[in-house]
């Protein structure tokens, strides 16, 4: 039978979807949507621009361009985002790994720790900082936990599907740990503020707020984990957080407060102050009784 409609190229088609999805990178995500419908590489589409589609394919890519187009992240279109070096299922019990959570994974691998660092990641979502972690340091003994038992259990499946050695446990944070000690405690907690108009906006809207909102300052959860940190690190042990752009200063204080040294934040691919870290201080010989010590900041290198 002759054909009413001539099929699509995989240029057209592509056109058509950036045109229909818009925002900020509409040809990206419009190639990662054919490439997976095709099962074609997005090189391929470059190459040979006019290769032609199914109508099935056509119409699949239809479907997903026109979820796109209402919002859906992308990551929740292809089930799945790339984190460090690994490929992690995503879903919508938790956060889609952003590419600055990497910072955190660099800012740890960079620290003294022993070869057989405890080391545990808190609220840790698809598991991306564990696993990017576990994936580097073989030797390293890496645990996880979520207060969220969906996410805890895609953590488990990421674990699994990569093949790396992961612990995952369901806690609020410290509240159902086994006990113990950590060499490093990792986490990129729920910073954003409850009326930050943001969560109005692009990929978030898709996000539990679970994984996002904590309090009218953001502060809420970064408070309970710097605090209660000290009791699950070892001497000479290293906390490192994820926090908004704004909160350097309020974090680096509640760092101080709470007895840690060596106090620093980084900044984030775009510049921005988005991680702090400091170290549990060692206890000196013969003051085992002796209180916390004085809190106090010993450096930064954000301006
Ligand atoms: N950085 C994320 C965002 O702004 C939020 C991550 C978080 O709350 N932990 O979308």
């Amino acid at each position: 039978m002759p054909r009413s409609k001539p099929l699509l190229t995989c240029e057209q088609a592509l056109r058509q979807a950036a045109a229909a999805i818009g925002g900020d990178s509409p040809r990206l995500d419009a190639e990662l949507l054919l490439a997976r419908v095709t099962g074609w590489s997005r090189t391929s589409f470059r190459a040979w621009p006019e290769r032609e589609l199914a109508d099935e394919a056509a119409e699949h890519f239809a479907v997903l361009v026109s979820q796109r187009a209402n919002g859906t992240p992308v990551a929740h279109l292809l089930g799945e985002q790339g984190f460090w070096s690994l490929t992690l299922q995503v879903n919508p019990s938790t956060l889609i790994p952003r590419p600055d959570t990497e910072c955190l994974v660099e800012a740890a691998l960079a620290l003294p720790l022993p070869g057989a660092a405890r080391v545990i990641d808190l609220g840790t979502g698809t598991g991306a900082i564990a696993l990017a972690l576990a994936s580097e340091r073989p030797q390293w003994q890496v645990m996880a936990c979520d207060a969220v038992a969906d996410a805890a259990e895609l953590a488990r499946r990421n674990a699994c599907a990569l093949g790396l050695p992961l612990e995952v446990v369901v806690s609020h944070w410290f509240a159902d740990l086994p006990p113990g000690r950590f060499d490093l405690i990792i986490s990129n907690p729920p910073y954003i503020r409850r009326d930050d108009h943001h969560l109005q906006q692009g990929d978030v809207r898709f996000e539990p707020s679970t994984a996002l909102v904590a309090g009218d300052d953001g502060l809420d959860d970064l408070r309970v984990i710097i605090a209660e940190s000290p009791d699950w690190l070892q001497p000479a042990g290293w906390l490192v957080v994820e926090h908004g752009y704004d909160q350097g200063e309020a974090v680096r204080q509640l760092f101080a407060a709470a007895g840690f040294t060596a106090v620093a934040t980084r900044r984030d691919y775009g510049g921005q102050e988005r991680l702090t870290l400091g170290c549990w201080p060692e206890r000196q010989v013969g003051a085992d009784d002796a209180p916390r010590p004085i809190s106090h900041r010993e450096s930064s290198d954000a301006e």
